[in-house]
């Protein structure tokens, strides 16, 4: 049949070809000092990276007082948690926060472009009682910062905040039914009560290349973003600063795809180091129509919005997908593939070569849109993604590949191997050096390294047992929220709950919403302590080891990156790091049956 007459279909997709591209392009990046390839920056002589560039410090007393309830963030989950706490009736809570204002991660992330993937509908929290109309599908930065301040004046939050400063120890005191809170301000207080909710990624990280301590032009890490130097704004303004500059930015992931199309408005020259090309699906972002919103906006509308993307993600689909976003389509496609198979091979070894079908032409698709908008051949080519599309972060973008045909804008690609060498005057791949007035770090953000070391304290529960040893083979709780030894201690993160990643605000609302729950009860009853039984916290670990365990998310045979451990085996206590076996959809109406029983079946209230 010639070409003219051909049907309209695709053509066939040679998977073991692809499988074995995907390969070689993991092993060209697998290195042996994983983790420890990275810099850390606290303490060291990269400390001054940490710096808060966005607000001046001030000077305090030290606090030496009590509290109903210590929450250590302020991010969203502190937010979140202080918001349920004070519509509960607790109003004394007092968040702890190392920045200078609240917004955890929206805080530090100013970098020009900084807008979230998840559709703000949904991933802005407690938009329903604030009453604010997010202005776009998908919101920047400021509008998010500006929801978290917006939370926290609503609810009473900054009253008894403690900005810019840093836990140090958390001790639990038996005898006195309260949590001693030491900090790096010199504060020794205590609390009835504690929230831990420092985050996944806040940390940065330095990429280790030889020479880097050499560099003479300026330099910093995007989630301190020096618009001192670069001139514009967090808002977009072009960082006219720049516009005699030669900039390099190291690292191609979330943050560098959405910084680069503004750099490259304004730079006279910029320098895009790429190790792995991450894989960029269409944005499509779009204004939220006020008349439109102000129809769908009905009481409890954002808890539709939020279950209904649930149940579209992680919970089998729904008659109706309100979000219509990358994360939806991912699993309409899948659970289309999975559809057509006949009822006799829905196995769970052809489900998932279903779902790998369903990749293969995602992954074929992003890849034809780079060679759809970028012009120079061997640019597209070089930034083409080689792996299964949640191997790592997806990314969406209008404007990151349309950015390398910009004349000034030069991809230098380093086939894997990540920049070899760091100069007094700038940057070096493949022997040859590249003279820049300015590097900037888009190398994220610590995920492998130990708790520990990323919270910068342990916790010290009940006769002296710290929470690094209770874990030291694994994380162990009820819901990913109660630890036996740990009394009075709420831990607010979305592991050994409904890990639902793709809307992480999901799981920080509902684990406020049950605190705010818990500590009502546990006053109205006057019990001094609520614990986790050891059996229940026992029962519901077994729970969690029936389901599926951990996808593909940490799947070796992935491209390395902090989704899995950099290519390197986690170790056996990884195994725990999983969710509810039924799914995320299953998990929320679970909780919701479980705390509204009121008997909070599995905890002890005395
Ligand atoms: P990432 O860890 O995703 O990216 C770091 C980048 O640095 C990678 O491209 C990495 O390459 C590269 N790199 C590391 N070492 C070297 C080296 N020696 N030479 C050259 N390149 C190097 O950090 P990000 O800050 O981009 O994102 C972190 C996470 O934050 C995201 O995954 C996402 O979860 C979240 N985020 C979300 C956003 C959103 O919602 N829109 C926006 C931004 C971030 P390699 O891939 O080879 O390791």
């Amino acid at each position: 049949m010639d070409d003219a007459a051909a049907p309209a279909t695709k053509p066939a997709i040679d998977k073991q070809a692809l499988l074995a591209k995907y390969r070689a392009e993991r092993d060209k990046r697998l290195r042996a000092d994983g983790n420890d390839q990275y810099l850390e920056l606290k303490g060291g002589r990269f400390a001054h990276y940490l710096q808060d560039p966005y607000t001046p410090f001030v000077e305090r007393a030290p606090k030496t007082d009590h509290v109903t309830f210590a929450f250590v963030g302020g991010g969203f989950a502190g937010l979140v948690t202080g918001a349920r706490l004070a519509e509960a009736g607790v109003k004394d809570v007092r968040i702890i926060e190392k920045g200078g204002d609240f917004g955890g991660t929206w805080y530090w992330n100013r970098y020009p472009g900084a807008q979230c993937d998840t559709a703000s509908m949904i991933y802005m929290p407690l938009l329903e009682e604030t009453g604010h109309r997010p202005s776009e599908k998908y919101a920047h930065a400021p509008e998010i910062l500006e929801q978290c301040q917006r939370i926290g004046r609503q609810f009473g939050l900054y009253d008894n905040a403690l900005f810019h400063t840093e836990i140090t120890g958390l001790e639990w005191d038996e005898a006195q039914s309260r949590w001693i809170i030491s900090t790096n301000r010199g504060d020794r207080f205590t609390a009835s009560f504690i929230g831990l909710g420092t985050g996944p990624l806040h940390v940065p990280k330095l990429p280790g290349i030889p020479g880097i301590e050499d560099f003479q032009g300026h330099s910093f890490h995007t989630s301190r973003w020096d618009y001192d130097y670069t001139g514009g704004d967090p808002k977009g303004a072009l960082m006219e600063k720049l516009a005699d500059k030669r900039v390099a930015i190291i690292g191609t992931g979330a943050t560098s795809v959405q910084a680069v199309p503004h750099l490259a408005r304004a730079c006279g020259q910029l320098y895009v180091f790429q190790r792995t090309p991450s894989s960029i699906d269409v944005r499509a972002n779009a204004p939220i129509d006020p008349e439109w919103f102000s129809s769908i906006a009905t009481p409890g509308w954002q808890q539709r919005w939020l279950e209904n993307f649930t149940q579209n993600q992680a919970g089998g689909g729904a008659d109706e997908d309100l979000v219509m976003d990358g994360w939806t389509d991912l699993s309409r496609r899948i659970r289309a593939k999975i559809g057509d198979l006949p009822p006799e091979k829905r196995t769970p070894r052809d489900m998932l070569l279903a779902f790998e079908d369903s990749d293969f032409e995602k992954m074929e698709e992003i890849r034809a849109r780079v060679d759809a908008i970028v012009q120079d051949h061997d640019t597209a080519q070089a930034l083409k993604a080689w792996y299964r599309q949640l191997c790592k972060r997806p990314c969406f973008h209008d404007a990151y590949l349309q950015a390398f045909n910009t004349p000034t804008v030069r991809l230098i690609d380093t086939d894997g191997q990540g920049v070899e060498k760091i100069t007094e005057k700038g940057v070096v791949v493949a022997g040859q050096e590249y003279e820049v007035d300015c590097i900037i770090y888009a190398s994220g953000f610590e995920v492998g390294t130990e708790y520990k070391r990323r919270a910068g304290f342990d916790v010290t529960g009940r006769d002296g047992l710290k929470l690094s040893e209770a874990w030291a083979d694994g994380m162990r709780t009820k819901h990913g929220t109660h630890v036996h030894g740990f009394p009075n201690l709420f831990i607010v993160q979305p592991t050994q709950g409904a890990n639902l990643i793709s809307n992480v605000p999901h799981n920080l609302t509902e684990a406020g919403r049950t605190i705010g729950m818990i500590v009502r009860h546990a006053l109205d009853q006057g019990a001094r302590q609520v614990e986790v039984t050891q059996q229940a916290q026992d029962d519901w670990v077994s729970l969690l080891l029936t389901g599926p365990g951990r996808m593909m998310m940490g799947s070796a045979d992935c491209t390395p990156g902090y989704y899995n451990n950099e290519g390197q085996d986690p170790g056996p206590a990884a195994k725990y790091n999983v969710g509810y076996p039924a799914g995320a959809a299953a998990y929320f109406k679970y909780l919701d049956a479980w705390r509204s029983s009121g008997s909070f079946e599995g905890l002890e209230f005395r």
